[in-house]
């Protein structure tokens, strides 16, 4: 068996790859008001670029509320 190395090999054409930051919003349901609320993708950046590992447990309604009667609880 010969093996014969391709000449210009290095020159391929370059494969596509799969974007690590192909996101779609996520649907979760509020802890609070039992409502479909949408995590969307500059939410979960958003979630990401804080450091939090974790979906939100609220809607954008009542989690502003939740932090407005519980001004001092982390989230
Ligand atoms: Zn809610």
């Amino acid at each position: 068996m010969t093996i014969v190395p391709l000449p210009g090999n290095s020159s391929s054409p370059p494969q596509p790859q799969p974007s690590s930051d192909d996101r779609k919003p996520q649907f979760l349901i509020c802890v609070d008001c039992g409502q479909e609320f949408a995590f969307t993708v500059a939410a979960q950046e958003y979630f990401e670029e804080s450091g939090f590992h974790h979906s939100p447990k609220r809607c954008k309604t009542c989690h502003v509320k939740f932090k407005r009667e519980h001004p001092q609880a982390a989230h």
